[in-house]
């Protein structure tokens, strides 16, 4: 029976051109495996499907599609007589939304449970922009990609020159191997693996390691990592794209990190830093909440905002990595999901200019991801950002650190969780992606949960110990 394949463009592919390789990439592997295939704006209704047989239809953001595996389904169920089919475990980004037989009996979709997914644990789907770009970026250095199976392909991302390749973002950089702990120096280290799930940039296997964690210290590192000059290089417009295109906003009143500050008492004429702040949402947050503030945004490179100075918020742009901060300037200094991002051999430099710039009594205030955390581990979330997260630290890690500080004392602690604000979103994402029948129940199970009950994220985060950990050091 003549096979079809219908493919819906998706608009996120319109970003930079993309929809034309990857069109041309999907042409080319339907004719190696000889499906008809044609792209549309919207899926045709069934019922108009003139030319009898079997359609399969998918959505551009899943280019790869794993004809093999269908082909053989199809071939187990022309015993039946069926007019809809639903595959499921196959790896994200070569699987349909639907398979349609023309001429059936009309009945129940049947469902087909694939292994595929907990074979390799993949996912090759480009609904992210970091991942349109390395997909991109392979393309151009695989030239016969197209005729690739599945297996081959995951085979393929776990050669080194392949795996070097998308972790460094599709870009050309130079990556170093760390045989130690880089911040205690520590041999004894061990490899850790994302057996369930999958960073942001994808084109991983479970086969390949990018996070060790320190036996002696405990700490998480990026491994290989960036050289430090080329760190600058992977905060790309791909990059920039998918901040763009969330909705989360965790700064403002009702928000855990808002709700931390009013706990410091800090006095009516604060002068605040905010540091990597990107678009500047906290600092207008903080303008508006305190308009006797003396405020200022700051993030690694920045053209003047002149809607942040209107409201009379400075701008300035900052590297802390290698330049000062300042001399005793500030009462305020704030790092919202910003350590994680600094280069192993930049951490202690950087909490010693974070100390110098603070008056004496001066609130030092970061969140970041807490591996203490059950929910952080979920789904490997605590992964889920190689390369931009060069660490991941944990309530222990950081407490054992602070506590034996020249500069800083511990001054608070709390907890949010930015898995929790998006609990059903992270839950549907575990349903369609996991390895295997389990998880995908257990993540649909939670998702109906939280769907049916209201969830106290405070508590919760408190009690989970949140995603995140929201620390306050107090300037000696
Ligand atoms: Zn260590």
């Amino acid at each position: 029976m003549q096979i079809r394949h219908i493919v819906k463009m998706n608009s996120r592919l319109s970003f930079k051109d993309s929809a034309k390789p990857i069109q041309r990439f999907m042409e080319m592997r339907a004719q190696k495996y000889q499906i008809e295939i044609a792209f549309c704006s919207e899926f045709p209704d069934k019922n108009s499907l003139k030319i009898s047989g079997i359609y399969l239809f998918s959505d551009m953001i899943n280019p790869f599609s794993d004809y093999d595996e269908i082909l053989n389904v199809l071939k187990q169920y022309s015993a039946f007589d069926w007019t809809r089919l639903q595959v499921e475990g196959l790896v994200p980004g070569t699987g349909f939304v639907d398979i349609f037989k023309t001429g059936g009996e009309a009945d129940l979709p049947k469902t087909y449970y694939s292994g595929q997914q907990a074979r390799f644990n993949l996912q090759i789907n480009i609904f992210k922009y970091k991942r349109l770009k390395v997909f991109l970026r392979l393309l151009g250095k695989i030239k016969d990609l197209h005729t690739y199976s599945v297996e081959q392909f995951a085979s393929k991302l776990e050669s080194k020159e392949i795996f070097e390749l998308v972790i460094s973002y599709g870009e050309d950089i130079e990556i170093e191997y760390f045989d130690h702990c880089p911040v205690c120096r520590c041999k004894n280290v061990q490899k850790l693996y994302q057996q369930d799930s999958q960073p942001f940039l994808g084109f991983i296997t479970k086969n390949s390691s990018f996070y060790t964690r320190c036996l002696q210290c405990e700490v998480i590192y990026l491994n290989p990592c960036p050289k430090r000059e080329d760190i600058p290089r992977i905060y790309d417009e791909f990059d920039r794209q998918d901040f763009a295109a969330s909705l989360n906003f965790p700064y403002d009143e009702k928000s855990q990190r808002g709700n931390f500050l009013e706990k410091l008492k800090l006095p009516e004429k604060s002068k605040s830093l905010d540091m990597g702040g990107g678009i500047g949402k906290f600092s207008q947050f903080l303008k508006k909440k305190y308009p006797a503030w003396d405020v200022t945004h700051s993030d690694f490179e920045i053209k003047q905002y002149p809607e942040l100075e209107k409201m009379g918020i400075q701008t300035r742009a900052l590297d802390f990595t290698s330049s000062s901060i300042g001399d005793s300037q500030f009462d305020l200094i704030t790092m919202w999901e910003v350590i994680e991002h600094i280069h192993p051999e930049r951490l202690e430099f950087v909490f010693q200019n974070i100390a110098r710039a603070l008056v004496r009594g001066g609130m030092f205030v970061f969140s970041t991801p807490n591996f203490d955390s059950s929910l952080c581990k979920a789904l490997d979330f605590y992964s889920a950002c190689p390369p931009f997260h060069t660490f991941v630290f944990s309530e222990t890690w950081l407490t054992h650190y602070f506590s034996k500080h020249a500069d800083f004392e511990i001054s608070k602690i709390g907890y949010c969780s930015d898995f929790l604000d998006d609990l059903g979103g992270w839950m549907k994402y575990g349903q369609q992606t996991s390895p295997s029948i389990s998880l995908r129940g257990m993540s649909e199970f939670v998702s109906v949960l939280s769907e049916n009950s209201k969830i106290d994220k405070e508590l919760m985060a408190d009690s989970v110990e949140g995603t995140e950990i929201i620390y306050c050091l107090k300037r000696k």
